[in-house]
């Protein structure tokens, strides 16, 4: 037998049993096997036979396997001595970072961790749907919220929200979505609230942030899920009625990103408080950049509990704590207002010295102490995936329908600018960002509301959906030009701008959310292996804990040598051989790469987790890029996933492929990133050509591709509609965007007319300056008809409202708060 036809042999042998996780005995029966087809199938000319006769190295490890396989024999030689020596080393983990890591569920994380994504976990997420109730709700109330809303008047003129706006909120039940029809809230759906959000926030963020606090961690959601029974009776109804306003206070001036170091404290004690002897916290706290608390009734507060007199029997160290306030107890201090720039909703500080709070009062009763961290983080896990991905991507979807629009009405240089190449590359990333981003949100809100809690996915979400809102404005900002930067009632871009730094900042900042939570907490929680292995190590019963640890450490064995083997493999062949569902259809090369792409993430992060461990935390460059590296991951099977969801529309097809094109490009650059910059050479040298074994020679979505997609989000119709769907649309041409849509009509109409009048204003037959009626003129030349001078007259009169900017006397620009100087802004 040819060496080389051995060598293939061996490979293929090694990759099936590597890919089909075989027990060690058959290893050991595999390599005997190849030693003696090596002994006596080889010619004695092969250059091989003098290494397989002489060594007997393949008997070597046969034998070393087969021993191995006898499990006493593997407990005392390797699995012991493991489990001593990692024991000791097995660095503390915090009572809160512990809650921080158990909090929420794995799932399609899982997958895209384990190398191999079983495609039928992702198919049963069901397809985005309401009930018929929420539909009805979305299309009504959330309109007529929607067209009774004035951003400028709200974000300039008063910077607050309108009385009448905070009575048909609440009045239509907006700030109880989240709360159960059983406790007079709506019951709606987590896809329900983040289609409601989303397209309040199109038409203006600050009313989407005043429905979105009380609907997302907060009094009403806690008390709904922990809240004891009288807490339940008391509050609910009200706030899902909107007669309390909630806010909830976790930051601090000295604890921001490092929540958990608050210095918020209550001590428990006992004071007379309604004429009776109770026994409560004495609470201390200052809390700032809180939304909604100048205009909260009711304040959920996160505060450090003490019990230094040992009142409650426990420890001195009761732990971080949350605690029901009404704003108007003795001692709350409701501070004057931040004014985040240029958001209009209320935000601020408060604090309190020595406030004594009854026992009552803690969410949850006396049973709530301590467990606050671990509530926040729960609800948190969810609330990711809901509030900041519904309003970045309905940011990103009306950011489209308005540069599109735009971009095909404003000309220069005789061309609508939509046609220029430089203006389709931004064009061309927006019509992908309303794609994905709406795939990521619809996707997750579905997993959240079959009642998962997405940890993982929901911080890269958060990052995600919130960085891509980022560029987003600013490539609107770009194809707009001055049109967007002067501010004015007329102007339907600087809301975006202005709210997308709270976005990227609250609910975890965005550098935080990315090298920290989600690939640190994603290497532990979604790992098939590793959490199981800590947990074994952690357990106090050492023989229980080593026979876990036992199963654990040789799954993880036998997963690491499948990643191995699979990502070479499924790199030296382009992923032709990997897993792809039956029904992938089209789609079917971008479910392979997928598949491919997972089992390179899965050598690479379980390589870094074991070879960087505890440093993980530092090593934040190293982390982000593999949270990037997962980000597309999750976010490419979003896409497939919503194409799938949506029917599988003929339209959307070169809109996937542009999306895959460029989330694959973008992993292979994480990947690249990871392995360049890897701190210890021999992982370098081991990875690159496990990973690329060929070099990183993906491209991204071609210039043509670009086009197209951008040729067919500029034509009004089923497509441009299923890209921005769910959002605040109007055709109404009094309003801003409703003008938009208006001339965009009329400019497709009049496009033949004005082509020919464009030809003879080039060619000198018709001039265009302020002293002439050029449409008459071309009219009276007999370059257009008397039909098309009138439909030419009509559109430039619509077009040159499009482009107009406003303007103001000096004193009109100095908003209304400033003018009256104390209203929000009351002189210390
Ligand atoms: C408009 C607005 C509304 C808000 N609403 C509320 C509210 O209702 N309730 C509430 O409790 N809080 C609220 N917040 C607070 C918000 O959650 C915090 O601003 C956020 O947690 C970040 O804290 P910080 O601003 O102090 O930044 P810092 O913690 O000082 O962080 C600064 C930067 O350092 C990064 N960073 C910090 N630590 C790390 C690390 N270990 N690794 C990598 N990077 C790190 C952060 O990502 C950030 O980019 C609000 C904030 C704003 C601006």
């Amino acid at each position: 037998m040819p060496a080389l036809i051995f060598l293939t042999l061996c490979f293929a042998a090694l990759v099936m049993l590597a890919l089909g996780q075989a027990p060690l005995s058959i290893w050991a029966g595999v390599a005997a096997l190849l030693t003696l087809i090596a002994q006596f199938g080889l010619p004695y000319s092969e250059p091989l036979v003098s290494f397989a006769h002489g060594a007997f190295a393949g008997w070597i490890v046969a034998g070393i396997m087969a021993v191995l396989s006898i499990q006493p024999v593997r407990r005392r030689l390797i699995i012991g001595p493991a489990y001593g020596a990692l024991k000791k080393l097995m660095p503390k983990i915090s009572a809160t970072e512990r809650e921080a890591l158990e909090a929420g569920t794995i799932g399609w994380d899982a997958e895209l961790f384990s190398g191999a994504p079983d495609w039928s976990r992702l198919r049963d997420v069901p397809p985005m749907s309401l009930s018929a109730e929420e539909r009805a709700f979305l299309d009504g109330p959330t309109n007529e919220l929607c067209r009774m809303l004035d951003d400028w008047d709200i974000r300039h003129t008063r910077n607050d929200i309108p009385d009448e706006v905070w009575q048909f909120v609440t009045g239509k039940g907006f700030l109880g979505m989240l709360i159960s029809k059983e406790h007079g809230g709506l019951g709606f759906s987590p896809q329900a609230q983040s289609l409601i959000i989303g397209k309040i926030a199109s038409r203006c963020p600050d009313a989407a942030v005043i429905v979105m606090v009380p609907n997302s961690l907060g009094p009403g959601e806690l008390i709904e899920k922990y809240g004891t029974g009288q807490q339940k009776s008391k509050y609910l109804r009200r706030l899902a009625q909107g007669k309390e306003i909630p806010c909830f206070g976790l930051t601090g001036p000295a604890s921001g990103s490092d929540a958990a170091a608050m210095r918020d404290i209550g001590i428990v004690c006992k004071q007379t408080f309604e004429g009776e002897e109770v026994l409560g916290l004495r609470l201390t706290w200052e809390k700032r950049y809180i939304t909604l608390g100048p205009k909260a009734t009711i304040l959920g507060l996160a505060v450090q509990v003490y019990d230094p007199d040992g009142l409650l029997n426990k420890d001195e160290d009761i732990g971080i704590t949350v605690v029901l306030i009404p704003a108007d107890h003795q001692g709350v201090e409701i501070g004057r207002r931040h004014l985040p720039g240029g958001v209009a909703f209320p935000n601020g500080p408060n604090s309190g010295r020595d406030v004594f709070v009854p026992i009552d009062w803690v969410v949850g009763g006396a049973e709530g102490l301590g467990q606050g961290w671990r509530m926040l983080m729960e609800c948190l896990s969810e609330g990711r995936a809901i509030s900041l991905p519904a309003t970045s991507t309905a940011a990103a979807k009306a950011l489209l329908r308005n540069s599109t629009a735009y971009a095909r009405i404003r000309k220069q240089f005789g061309l609508p600018i939509a046609y220029m190449e430089g203006v389709e590359e931004p064009l061309a990333r927006l019509v992908e960002t309303a794609y994905v981003t709406e795939a990521g949100r619809a996707v997750t809100a579905s997993m959240v509301s079959r009642g998962e809690k997405p940890s993982v996915i929901s911080a890269l979400l958060k990052y995600q959906s919130t960085e891509r809102m980022r560029v987003a404005v600013n490539d609107a900002f770009d194809i707009h030009g001055g049109r967007a930067i002067c501010d004015g009632p007329s102007n339907y871009l600087q809301a975006a701008y202005q709210a997308m730094p709270v976005a990227i900042t609250v609910e975890g900042a965005n550098i935080l959310t990315r090298t920290l939570i989600t690939f640190a907490q994603g290497a532990l929680r979604s790992h098939p292996w590793l959490y199981k292995e800590v947990e074994a190590l952690r357990d106090w019963n050492v023989t229980r804990g080593l026979a876990s640890f036992e199963d654990a450490f040789c799954g993880h064995v036998s997963y690491a040598t499948a990643n191995i083997f699979g990502a070479l493999f499924h790199n030296l062949t382009g992923g032709y051989f990997a897993n792809a569902p039956a029904y992938a259809g089209a789609n079917r090369r971008w479910y392979k790469q997928l598949a491919r792409s997972s089992r390179s993430f899965a050598l690479v992060a379980d390589l870094t987790v074991a070879v960087l461990g505890g440093g993980l935390k530092v090593k934040q460059k190293i982390t982000g890029r593999l949270a990037d590296a997962l980000s597309e991951l999750y976010l490419l099977s979003c896409v497939l996933k919503r194409f799938e969801d949506d029917g599988q529309p003929a339209s959307d097809r070169i809109i996937v492929n542009y999306c895959a094109a460029n989330h694959l490009y973008a992993f292979q650059q994480a990947m690249k990133g990871v392995i360049d910059n890897f701190p210890v050479l021999p992982v370098r040298l081991l990875l690159r050509p496990l990973v690329f074994p060929f070099g990183a020679r993906r491209q991204p979505a071609s210039d043509r591709l670009g086009k197209e997609i951008v040729r067919a989000a500029l034509q009004p119709g089923e497509l441009r509609d299923r890209l921005t769907r769910d959002i605040f649309i109007t055709d109404d041409p009094a309003d801003p965007q409703g003008l938009l849509e208006h001339t965009l009509g009329k400019t497709i109409a009049a496009e033949k007319a004005d082509r020919k009048l464009e030809k003879a204003v080039r060619a000198g037959t018709i001039r265009r300056t302020h002293d002439n009626d050029w449409i008459s003129d071309a009219r009276d030349k007999d370059v257009i008809n008397a039909d098309e001078a009138k439909t030419l007259k009509e559109l430039e009169a619509l077009v040159a409202r499009v482009i107009a900017v406003d303007h103001f006397d000096a004193d009109e620009i100095i908003p209304h708060y400033r003018k009256t100087g104390a209203q929000n802004l009351a002189a210390e």
